[in-house]
């Protein structure tokens, strides 16, 4: 494409194509990307931007996986979709098989969604046709703590943080839920008398009410980028079981080894009664998510009046990306996820620390495969967007908190010149800024 008819398409673009919460026409123009390949995107005049974001947590082996690739090409020769109502195939039991040996414990039966959000909205129906089948019909509502964020359909969107999420515009429309303070910050934080207090009421008050409760296990991700203690975890894990409370543990962003483990359940060693996964599920390649839960969970809604689990996407189960999800896990389970994501954690820490000490930045943060810059305001970005482009890196901020999540095939040396390139962004925007 010439730069003539880039500018075409741009302006195409800012007409009619609404971008992820955004205005039509945008604030500022958004960036044409002609292809992707490795740790790259790459601009329509052949810029390349090393990618620190994965695409929002989803794309974690980079851009055009030769084994990705391939694994689509091969079940697009065979067929690329076929309805899941009354039929089954290999690519759906495949992946069901994988993904029930590396779970945490317990998980045993798994509902194939076409977007998180909708595994989130699966979740929050199973929840509730559990308590009816387990006749505790008082238990129709669902708790969560601040600074979450569980998708933007409506009953997820009723569960996010009812201040920076979405509840000033759709207010009164929403459901009514019930919500705790965020969970104290800090991986390595031992809970107070009071953290633990103040949960446990919670629970003494609203327990009888309470279906379910939804959390981000160990990061909070879209909510604030909050990293909290597993102790934390383990006492909501003590407090659903003493309630009849249902822990649904939404690992969208976390799942996959984020966090340094696999699932970030796994950092607390507890397992939750029902689990959410999109994002990196299929290595950012397709649109899935998947909805687990124990066997009992299943029996119980199996054995009641209602026995059918009341959901049933168009695409669920798509092959392609049951296909892609299957390739996606066997590279994750080839790569030490652990030993990798540390190596990640070290890397960043060491190259973007000295962020800490720069006016405007509150603070610096790292965990598994995930480093934030939290800053003092809320970043421009016009002016940011166009500091990191001229610097050849792709991040995105929002609000105060500029992160990044890069995919894991980044060599140290390419993460170190991500991290580097970041603190000069951060630096000059910062200088400008004043
Ligand atoms: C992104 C996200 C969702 C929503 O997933 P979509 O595929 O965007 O609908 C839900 N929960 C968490 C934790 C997420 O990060």
């Amino acid at each position: 494409m010439t730069t003539k008819s880039m500018q075409v398409a741009s302006e195409f673009d800012q007409q009619h194509l609404w971008h992820p919460y955004a205005s039509l026409p945008p604030t500022y123009s958004n960036i044409v990307i002609d292809r992707a390949e490795g740790i790259y995107i790459i601009t329509e005049d052949g810029t390349r931007l090393i990618d620190g974001m994965s695409s929002w947590w989803a794309s974690v082996h980079g851009y055009n996986h030769p084994k990705l690739n391939d694994a689509l090409t091969q079940q697009l020769g065979k067929m690329a979709h076929v309805m899941f109502g009354g039929l089954t195939h290999q690519p759906a039991i495949d992946l069901g098989k994988k993904l029930l040996d590396i779970v945490p414990a317990g998980l045993d039966a798994i509902f194939y969604a076409d977007s998180g959000s909708i595994a989130v909205e699966v979740a929050l129906k199973m929840a509730l046709q559990y308590q009816v089948a387990a006749e505790r019909p008082n238990k129709q509502q669902f708790a969560s703590t601040h600074s979450g964020y569980y998708g933007d359909t409506w009953h997820a969107m009723s569960v996010c943080d009812p201040i920076n999420g979405m509840h000033s515009l759709y207010g009164k429309q929403l459901p009514m839920q019930h919500f705790v303070p965020a969970p104290p910050l800090g991986f390595d934080r031992v809970l107070t008398v009071d953290d633990r207090e103040t949960l446990a009421q919670f629970f003494a008050e609203y327990g009888a009410q309470l279906a379910g409760f939804i959390i981000e296990p160990i990061i909070q991700g879209a909510g604030g980028m909050r990293f909290y203690s597993p102790e934390y975890l383990q006492l909501l894990r003590q407090l659903c079981d003493e309630h009849n409370v249902l822990l649904i543990a939404d690992e969208i962003a976390t799942g996959f080894g984020r966090s340094g483990k696999l699932f970030a359940c796994e950092h607390a060693g507890i397992s939750p009664d029902i689990m959410t996964i999109g994002k990196a599920l299929t290595g950012g390649y397709m649109t899935f998510a998947a909805t687990l839960c124990t066997r009992h969970i299943a029996d119980t809604i199996h054995n009641s009046d209602y026995p059918a689990l009341m959901h049933g996407p168009t695409f669920m189960g798509n092959p392609l990306a049951c296909a892609v999800a299957c390739a996606s896990i066997d590279l994750i389970l080839s790569y030490d996820i652990e030993t990798r994501t540390a190596n990640m954690q070290r890397t960043m820490e060491q190259a973007l620390t000295s962020a800490a000490q720069l006016a405007g930045v509150a603070e610096v943060r790292c965990l598994g495969a995930v480093a934030v810059i939290e800053l003092d305001d809320a970043v421009d970005m016009p002016i940011f967007q166009s500091l990191l482009i001229d610097h050849g890196i792709w991040v995105r901020p929002f609000g105060k908190l500029v992160y990044i999540m890069p995919p894991y095939i980044i060599t140290d040396y390419e993460l170190t010149t991500l991290c580097q390139a970041l603190l000069k962004v951060v630096r000059k925007y910062l200088e400008y800024r004043g």
